[in-house]
């Protein structure tokens, strides 16, 4: 049995690994930079980064000028305001069912888990840390270095020993050392060479998305060669794509040998897709009906009969730009919305207001933390909120748009991308139902909007009618 666990190991063991050096490799100075094992992890670390960058920029800042730039007047307003406010209530529902349902628990034992000192880090020191990634001093440095997180640091404080001997190894302590190694090498500690303040570029992103939009016609040459740039980032993403049924296949599989018990990660697995669907549903048919009838006092359940047509697509097509059509019919021909309003919400809806994208990301980072047993701090879990929020923002209306962006929520609390690859197996599934709460959170939204701008809708008409007379 323990000749197959070490054999077992050895496979997912990657060479730095094997040669039984991690207790030393530990006890280096911090800021030693750490070459690159081989050439090729240089490679995939330098286009890793900077993709990371390039997206994280391009979508935000796409994602807020546009935002802004129709923002103008009462009902652009209203619109951002009710999809500011959706979103968050949709990031902190997902917190609270993953928090409460806890689907990554009980997995990879970590032996850094157990350590007290590895719970020592003060709240405050946490949303000290959070403040100071938020508005990083020198933005270049922020995308390639200086950015050490609270895990990192965690583990410097705590001087966790690694298991790195063959004979001493257990499946859980060499689960933990690859998975402290993807750390380090998507996520270093001060010094080295390859961080990315997730945080800071996503703050940075959304303030220069803002003034953009602000500048109305003299800014259109920057949202332009952003809007460029995003599709030049889609399309080769599109190409990327064609070869994912590969890597996929390959990802799962290193998952799948790597996981002590099948039938658990099964069970964390059906758990993490009940808790999205949970979030989902109570997002969806409490929330937003809650606010629906709370400012128009009109039934939402009948006002969401009449979008049946829209939300099948959504959960067929699982992009809420390719509804879109649908969508307009539905709210102008079933329930009877203004053009005016519809025309202005959804679109901008489509792009920016992401309720099930939001509450999906934030559910899918903490698990992924649960299973890699890493308690999250108050700091931490803000951090998640805040950069779901603008995951959610950035991430464009097409299938599983918010598994690429889902990388600046995970990086910004130093937790390991290459996880993302435990959810992709359920992905598709939940996509449609987050693109249907989206598309949902949009027509809601026309509806509330409408609601409030009837007045100035009506004085328009008013003023049309007599220009009319008159002439
Ligand atoms: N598919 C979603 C949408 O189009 C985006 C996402 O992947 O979350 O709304």
């Amino acid at each position: 049995m323990n000749e197959t666990l070490s054999n077992s190991h050895s496979l997912f063991l990657n060479d730095d690994a094997k040669e039984a050096d991690l207790p030393d490799r530990r006890s280096q100075p911090r800021d030693m930079p750490t070459a690159p094992s081989r050439p090729c992890q240089g490679v995939r670390n330098f286009v890793c980064r900077n993709a990371f960058v390039i997206v994280t920029v391009v979508s935000v800042a796409l994602g807020m000028s546009s935002l802004d730039s129709k923002a103008s007047g009462r009902m652009g307003m209203r619109t951002v305001v009710y999809y500011m406010l959706t979103t968050i209530i949709a990031v902190f529902t997902g917190i609270a069912v993953v928090m409460l349902l806890k689907p990554g628990e009980g997995g990879r034992e970590s032996p850094a888990s157990s350590s007290s000192s590895i719970q020592s880090v003060q709240a405050v020191d946490a949303f000290l840390d959070l403040i100071r990634n938020m508005f990083p001093p020198n933005l270049v440095e922020a995308c390639f270095k200086q950015y050490k997180t609270l895990y990192s640091r965690r583990m410097t404080q705590s001087n966790v020993t690694l298991p790195g001997n063959e004979s001493e190894a257990n499946i859980s302590g060499v689960l933990l050392t690859s998975v402290l190694q993807t750390l380090e090498e998507t996520v270093p500690t001060a010094g080295s060479s390859s961080g990315v303040n997730a945080l800071g570029l996503v703050v940075f992103s959304m303030c220069f998305g803002l003034v953009i939009g602000n500048m109305k016609d003299k800014g259109r040459v920057l949202r332009d060669f952003f809007d460029c740039l995003n599709e030049a980032i889609l399309r080769l993403v599109a190409v990327i794509i064609w070869y994912t049924p590969v890597g996929i296949l390959f990802l799962i599989a290193g998952k799948i040998v790597e996981m002590k018990d099948l039938a658990q990660m099964g069970g964390q697995l059906g758990m993490y897709t009940l808790s999205v669907i949970l979030g989902l549903l109570l997002h969806g048919l409490i929330v937003l009906p809650l606010i629906y009838f709370a400012v128009t006092r009109k039934n939402p359940f009948m006002f969401m009969g009449g979008l049946l047509q829209a939300l099948m697509t959504a959960l067929g097509t699982s992009s809420s730009s390719a509804t879109l059509p649908i969508t307009f019919r539905c709210l102008e021909e079933n329930n009877m919305v203004d053009k005016r309003v519809t025309r202005f919400v959804l679109p901008v809806g489509a792009t920016v207001n992401m309720d099930g994208t939001a509450l999906y990301e934030a559910v899918a980072a903490i698990f992924i933390a649960q299973v890699n047993q890493v308690a999250l701090n108050f700091g931490q879990i803000l951090t998640i909120s805040i950069t779901a929020t603008a995951a959610s923002i950035g991430a464009a209306g097409i299938p599983q748009a918010g598994l690429v962006t889902m990388v600046i929520v995970l990086t910004s609390v130093g937790l390991p991308t290459e996880d993302i690859s435990l959810i992709i197996a359920v992905d598709w599934f939940l996509d449609r139902l987050r693109t249907t709460a989206n598309v949902l959170g949009d027509s809601l939204g026309a509806g509330i909007v409408e609601h409030l701008s009837r007045r100035e809708l009506q004085t328009h008409d008013t003023e049309i009618c007599r220009s009319v007379v008159v002439e």
